[in-house]
C-alpha cells in the first residue's frame, strides 16, 4: 500500500537532493571542521558554503547564523539567553499557543521564579494585539511569539509585534519552525532580533536547527563547550546535517513559488471537497491569513484518534489535536485556547501538505474520508442520522 504523508508539520521527507550532499559526509569527507589539517579543513569550507546558503534563505548574513540540533534548541537558546544578558530582567511574553518547546520552557521558567505572560488568542487563531501591547514591561526581558501555528497554520503578525516591542528597547524572538521555507523571509527588513528554525520541517534530516541572532544582538551561549559557532554553541558540528539544510535552503528559495501555488491549491482543494462532502466538518482558525500547506478540520461528535486509525488503514497519515496516546484525551491546547467546542476540538485533524504530494493522493483522501466519518458517527452516541442526539454534548 502507498503511504499518503500528509503530515509535513510534523516532519517531512529529506529531499533526494538534500541526501546526495550530506551523504560523502558521513563516509569519506568524515574530518572535523575544526582540524587543522586540509581534510578537516575541505569539510570546514562545505560548512561555511551551507552557512552562506541558510543565511540567503534568510536574507540575513552568514555569521548571524547559529547552527543547533533542532528547533526546540534554539527556542530554549533564544530565551535563556535573553534571560542571562537583559540585565536581570525576569519577565518573559509569549501566547497561549505556542509549541511546547516554548510553552513547556515557560512553565519550567514559572518555577524558576520568573514571570511568564501568555497572550490569549481569537477564535480565528489571532493574537489579541491589545493584550499583547499592554503586557510589555520595564522588566519584560524577551517576547516570543511564533510565526505559524504549528496546528492550524495560522499566522501572527511577528514583523508589528517585533516592532513595538523594539519601540520599548525589549528583544524579540520568533519561532518560524513552521514558515520557513514556506514564505518569504527578508531579515534586513525585519525588526526580529531572533528566529528559530528546524531542518527537518523543510525537507533537511532530523538533528540540525538554527538559531538566527541578528548581529549587534547580546547573547550568551546555551550549550557550554568548545569554540564551535564562534562560541555560540558548544559541540562538534553535525556536518552531514548542516550541508543537507544547507542544500534543503536552497531548494526551498526556489520551490517557494511552488509551495505558494501549487500546494496552497491542494490543500484548498482538500478542505473544499471534505467541507462539501461532509456535514458537521470546519475549518478551525482563519482560512485567509495562513501558511499555504496547513488545514485544521474538525468533525463533529468523533475522536480524531480514531479517524487517524482508520485513514491509517488506507495509508494516509495526518495528525489530531487530541492526546489519546499520553491516555489524557485532552484536546489540542491551541484549539481550547481559540474556544473551538469540545465536540468539534476532540475530533480535529492537521492536514499539512509538502511539494511532494499530488492532485491523485488528494483524490483519494476525499474519497475515502467522507465513509470514515460516516462509519464513526454510527458508532456515535452523540450523533443520529445527521442529527444531534445530545444538544450539551
Ligand atoms: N516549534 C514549532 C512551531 C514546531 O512545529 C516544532 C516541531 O514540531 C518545534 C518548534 C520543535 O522543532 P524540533 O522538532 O526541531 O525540536
Amino acid at each position: 500500500m502507498k503511504t499518503i504523508y500528509l503530515d509535513n508539520n510534523a516532519t517531512t521527507r529529506v529531499a533526494p537532493e538534500v541526501l546526495e550532499e550530506s551523504t560523502p559526509y558521513f563516509s569519506d569527507l568524515y574530518g572535523n571542521p575544526s582540524s587543522a589539517h586540509s581534510f578537516g579543513g575541505q569539510v570546514a569550507k562545505k560548512v561555511r558554503e551551507a552557512r552562506g546558503q541558510v543565511a540567503a534563505l534568510l536574507g540575513a548574513e552568514p555569521e548571524e547564523i547559529i547552527f543547533t540540533s533542532c528547533g526546540s534548541e534554539s527556542d530554549n537558546t533564544a530565551i535563556m539567553s535573553a534571560l542571562a544578558t537583559q540585565g536581570g530582567k525576569r519577565h518573559v511574553v509569549t501566547s497561549r499557543v505556542e509549541h511546547p518547546a516554548i510553552k513547556s520552557l515557560g512553565a519550567h521558567l514559572v518555577n524558576l521564579g520568573y514571570r511568564v505572560t501568555e497572550i490569549p488568542v481569537t477564535a480565528g487563531g489571532h493574537l489579541d494585539m491589545d493584550r499583547y501591547e499592554n503586557s510589555l514591561t520595564s522588566d519584560t526581558a524577551i517576547v516570543s511569539l511564533m510565526w505559524a501555528n504549528n496546528e492550524t497554520g495560522v499566522l501572527f503578525p511577528v514583523e508589528e509585534a517585533a516592532a513595538l516591542a523594539r519601540q520599548r528597547g525589549i528583544l524579540f524572538h520568533t519561532d518560524a519552525v513552521q514558515v520557513v521555507g514556506k514564505m518569504p523571509i527578508d531579515m534586513k527588513k525585519s525588526a526580529i532580533d531572533m528566529l528559530s528554525l528546524s531542518g527537518h520541517k523543510l525537507h533537511a534530516p532530523k538533528g540540525i536547527g538554527v538559531l538566527y541572532v541578528r548581529r549587534g544582538t547580546k547573547f550568551s551561549p546555551y550549550l557550554i563547550g568548545g569554540h564551535q559557532e564562534r562560541g555560540r554553541r558548544g559541540g562538534t558540528e553535525n556536518t552531514p546535517g548542516i550541508i543537507g539544510l544547507g542544500k534543503a535552503c536552497e531548494l526551498a528559495a526556489r520551490r517557494m513559488e511552488e509551495e505558494n501555488t501549487r500546494v496552497k491549491g491542494l490543500r484548498d482543494k482538500l478542505e473544499q471537497e471534505i467541507l462539501s462532502r461532509v456535514p458537521n466538518s470546519r475549518i478551525n482558525g482563519d482560512r485567509v491569513n495562513r501558511i499555504p500547506n496547513t488545514t485544521n478540520i474538525s468533525f463533529e461528535f468523533i475522536e480524531g484518534e480514531a479517524i487517524l486509525l482508520m485513514m491509517d488503514e488506507f495509508g494516509i497519515c495526518a495528525s489530531s489535536g487530541s492526546a489519546c496516546t499520553s491516555g489524557s484525551l485532552q484536546p489540542s491546547h491551541v484549539l481550547r485556547a481559540m474556544g473551538v467546542p469540545f465536540t468539534m476540538a476532540h475530533g480535529s485533524i492537521r492536514f499539512s501538505l509538502s511539494v511532494y504530494n499530488t492532485e491523485e493522493e488528494i483524490d483519494l483522501v476525499v474519497e475515502k474520508l467522507p465513509g470514515i466519518i460516516e462509519r464513526l458517527r454510527s458508532f456515535s452516541p452523540y450523533w443520529k442520522g445527521g442529527e444531534r442526539a445530545c444538544a450539551g454534548a
